[in-house]
């Protein structure tokens, strides 16, 4: 295959293959952050990505597309079940998110891990020129950086993580913390979203691998810790991700996004005010907590249901797993709760989508929402409501967001709230619901100056500069 002087490595490539009910096979684009993120990079340097293409079963040649060197990296049904819904989203997913539903430790979903990371890490090998620069994504690959280097000692390494890296107690639960630990300390550099995730690292790296860091306290991209591998020095620092804000805030100006939210106001039957929620259907996204806090607040009489709507759009997600399913039941269950005690005929209070919606009607409901609501009980980045943020060029709206959502830390003039506090989350909806213009306006603008100002090519940038590659130009 033609070989590359940048590579991404990720579980999923920037496309998936779809199989139509007539047997034939079609590329569809992937809509997610992170592609949105890296694709103009990669085409920019005409890099590599080498990822799942979406299908199991499937072998699938390498090709090109626009610049970009597409290299497809197959799994077994099996393997999609053990490595990817199993260790990956039954084992790591909750584990790193504060184990919200206890996490699985199954030893041949653990071997799935170690048998697929190996196969991405021989791909990565086989694509990637002399010298070249591979950056790895997120929690399926954690072994891949200590893979791909025992193969290919030449190359410059990075590796971000998407989620929050869990602290230490919780990380020594997992059998095999070490393993990941040491796969992780394969890179140059490792990447998280918040200095306490480097932190975390850092200790586990003494702790579990015997490597003293050199530098200590991790500060926000300018100050990377560094740990000592041998003769090599793999550096450890923060880097919030970001979008693309200014492609949003130009869409969102949009006759016909402007036009549609008006609609779906309209749609509604006008009323004084619309909160919205937007998530895949995910239990670390806090969206029965929205819901009771909405519960409580008509059954209070602090709200009306003719007067307050509630849209809560929950994308698929993970459909297959126990626990998801469990989740939508119950989250399914509550929206019909309310809607039988305070809706009517023709208005139910909660309008709720078990859909994904297109990318203009997503950023319609943003700009047709009084109050956006982000209550996950934890998350990496969350990059809805950087996305909200970002659309509100109106200076209108108002963001309730959890204090553990990564975007917390930059989103400081959002009303922040603790989402296993009820009351705290009643008394700031209820404040974002009522509160006065100037008020509104002045947090707003202090929200788009850190958003507008840190968008995603920042911080691609800023990780590729502190790895220290010529790409990061
Ligand atoms: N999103 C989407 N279609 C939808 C709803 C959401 O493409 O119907 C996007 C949304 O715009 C955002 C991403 O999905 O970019 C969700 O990212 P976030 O970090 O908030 O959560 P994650 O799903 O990665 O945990």
């Amino acid at each position: 295959p033609q070989r590359a002087d940048f590579v991404v490595v990720a579980n999923r490539l920037p496309v998936d293959l779809e199989r139509l009910e007539d047997g034939t096979e079609r590329w569809k684009h992937s809509p997610g952050g992170l592609v949105t993120a890296l694709e103009p990079f990669l085409r920019a340097r005409r890099g590599a990505w080498v990822g799942w293409p979406g299908v199991a079963d499937t072998e699938v040649e390498p090709f090109t597309d626009e610049d970009m060197h597409l290299h497809p990296v197959p799994l077994s049904s099996a393997e999609f079940r053990d490595y990817y819904e199993g260790f990956s989203n039954a084992t790591l997913w909750p584990l790193y998110h504060d184990v919200v539903v206890p996490p699985v430790f199954d030893r041949s979903w653990w071997d799935a891990y170690q048998r697929v990371n190996r196969r991405f890490a021989e791909a990565a090998a086989r694509v990637s020129a002399e010298g070249a620069t591979v950056w790895v994504q997120d929690y399926q690959l954690q072994l891949v950086p200590a893979m791909l280097r025992e193969l290919r000692p030449d190359l410059r390494i990075g590796f971000f993580l998407h989620i929050p890296f869990p602290p230490v107690e919780l990380f020594m639960q997992l059998p095999w913390r070490t393993e990941i630990v040491r796969g992780l300390l394969g890179a140059d550099l490792v990447g998280f979203h918040r200095p306490g995730g480097a932190q975390n690292f850092l200790w586990l790296a003494r702790r579990l691998a015997g490597f003293e860091p050199s530098r200590g306290q991790v500060g926000v991209r300018s100050r990377p810790g560094v740990v000592q591998v041998g003769d090599r020095t793999v550096r450890v620092g923060a880097f919030p991700i970001s979008i693309a804000s200014a492609e949003l805030d130009r869409l969102a100006r949009s006759k016909e996004v402007q036009q549609r939210a008006r609609e779906i106001r309209r749609e509604l039957g006008e009323p004084r005010r619309i909160m919205l929620g937007v998530d895949r259907l995910d239990y670390t996204k806090g969206i029965d907590v929205r819901l009771h806090a909405m519960h409580e607040l008509l059954a209070d009489g602090h709200i009306k249901a003719e007067d307050v709507a509630m849209i809560q759009i929950a994308t698929p997600s993970r459909e297959r797993v126990e626990h998801y399913k469990q989740m939508r039941e119950d989250i399914e269950r509550e929206v019909g709760r309310i809607n039988g005690e305070f809706g009517r005929v023709g208005h139910p209070a909660v309008h709720y989508l078990h859909t994904s919606v297109d990318r203009k009607d997503l950023v319609a409901f943003y700009c047709a929402a009084d109050v956006m609501v982000v209550t996950p009980v934890r998350d990496g980045m969350n990059l809805v409501c950087k996305e909200y943020v970002a659309c509100r060029h109106d200076l209108g709206g108002a963001l309730v967001l959890s204090e553990f959502a990564g975007a917390a830390a930059e989103l400081t003039s959002a009303f922040l709230v603790n989402p296993h506090n009820l009351d705290g989350v009643k008394d700031a909806l209820l404040a974002a619901l009522d509160i006065d213009e100037a008020e509104g306006r002045r947090r707003m603008r202090a929200l788009r100056r850190q958003v507008l100002t840190h968008d995603v090519d920042r911080w691609a940038r800023s990780f590729l500069e502190a790895l220290g590659t010529p790409h990061a130009e």
